[in-house]
């Protein structure tokens, strides 16, 4: 349930509302917008006298939300969400370019990346130290001391780190990485996700390879209802019968989830096609159709690359990439 408020509702008057609500079970999200202040209401809402709620001199309007994602619901937070990530934000009028290779290697494979990607406009460092791989036989990544050289990248460079959780055990050697990383495998792990919703870390939530919107959304929410809102969602992806890419890049869902949601969409064209060809046009139009930002693999060696060589762009080839999505959007910005 979410109840509008009047322009011109005094702190004050918020206080006690919030208070009131609290006092009857429910969790409070008040969201403040350019023009009206939003009261969401989360929990056993059932029992509030809607009409009551709505007679008071300070509330405009009380809507039930039907979706099942409530805090995630764009209807409880009309403007976007702009998440703080280093010097850096994600969402709303900034983009975000994380690069990277998909795993890290060694320390002299991602520094030199790193350099690369950042000269070529990069805003983040990603690369994969715990690996979620289909064989047992393939390499697991660098785990811990993947962490470690993630993290002299990231002094050495200033950007900011993205890598992925695969067991909420290790999230103590989490705790200096930017942005934690959910992967598509894990997006339904809702113990790993109630553990994430802890904390208080900029959280990317990939799409997993079978789900839906609703569901992905769901996934978000889960990490919310434990008080953290950072979450990012991102599509990279969806298993279809198609079998010239890897995955079916489903692109609707960037105008989509900003309609159904307030948080920051990213696009991850380099898992959701599998070829390092397509990546360039699949970025392109993830700008042209609203992503807040992408995420993409970059290797100075693929052809040697121990993970997703197929997929991942050289620096050279990053460095176009980056100068074509910043054409599309001087584009957008002038038909705006
Ligand atoms: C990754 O980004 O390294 C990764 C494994 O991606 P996904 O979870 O989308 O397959
Ligand atoms: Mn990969």
């Amino acid at each position: 349930m979410i109840a509008v408020l009047k322009p011109g509702t005094t702190e004050q008057q918020i206080e006690n509302l919030s208070n009131w609500l609290r006092s009857q079970g429910l969790d409070v999200h008040i969201s403040r917008g350019s023009v009206h202040t939003v009261i969401g209401l989360v929990g056993d809402t059932s029992k509030i006298d809607e009409e009551l709620v709505e007679s008071l001199a300070i509330v405009d309007s009380v809507k039930r939300i039907s979706e099942p994602f409530k805090s995630a619901n764009r209807k409880f937070h009309p403007d976007d969400s702009v998440i703080s990530v280093g010097n850096t934000t994600v969402g709303g009028k900034d983009f975000t370019i994380m690069a990277g290779p998909c795993s890290v290697e060694s320390e002299e494979q991602v520094m030199e990346i790193a350099k690369a990607v950042k000269a070529a406009g990069a805003t983040m460092l990603r690369g994969g130290a715990f690996k979620p791989r289909t064989s047992p036989y393939d390499f697991q990544g660098l785990k811990a001391d993947g962490i470690e050289i993630l993290l002299k990248a990231k002094k050495e460079t200033g950007l900011p780190i993205v890598t992925e959780i695969m067991n909420a055990n290790h999230l103590s050697l989490f705790e200096e990485v930017d942005v934690i990383q959910v992967g598509a495998r894990n997006m339904q792990n809702f113990e790993l996700l109630k553990e994430l919703g802890r904390t208080r870390k900029p959280i990317l939530l990939k799409r997993g390879l079978a789900n839906t919107l609703k569901e992905l959304l769901m996934s978000a929410e889960y990490i919310m209802a434990g008080g953290n809102e950072n979450v990012i969602l991102c599509e990279r992806g969806i298993r279809t019968f198609e079998t010239y890419t890897r995955n079916t890049l489903d692109l609707s869902a960037v105008p989509l989830l900003h309609e159904l949601s307030h948080l920051p969409v990213i696009v991850d064209p380099s898992h959701a096609t599998g070829v390092a060809r397509l990546v360039k046009p699949m970025a392109m139009a993830a700008v042209a159709c609203g992503a807040n930002g992408l995420m993409i693999e970059v290797h100075n060696d693929p052809d040697h690359a121990l993970c997703d060589g197929a997929q991942s762009l050289t620096p050279d080839a990053f460095a176009q990439v980056s100068a074509a999505v910043a054409k599309v959007r001087g584009a957008l910005e002038e038909s705006k």
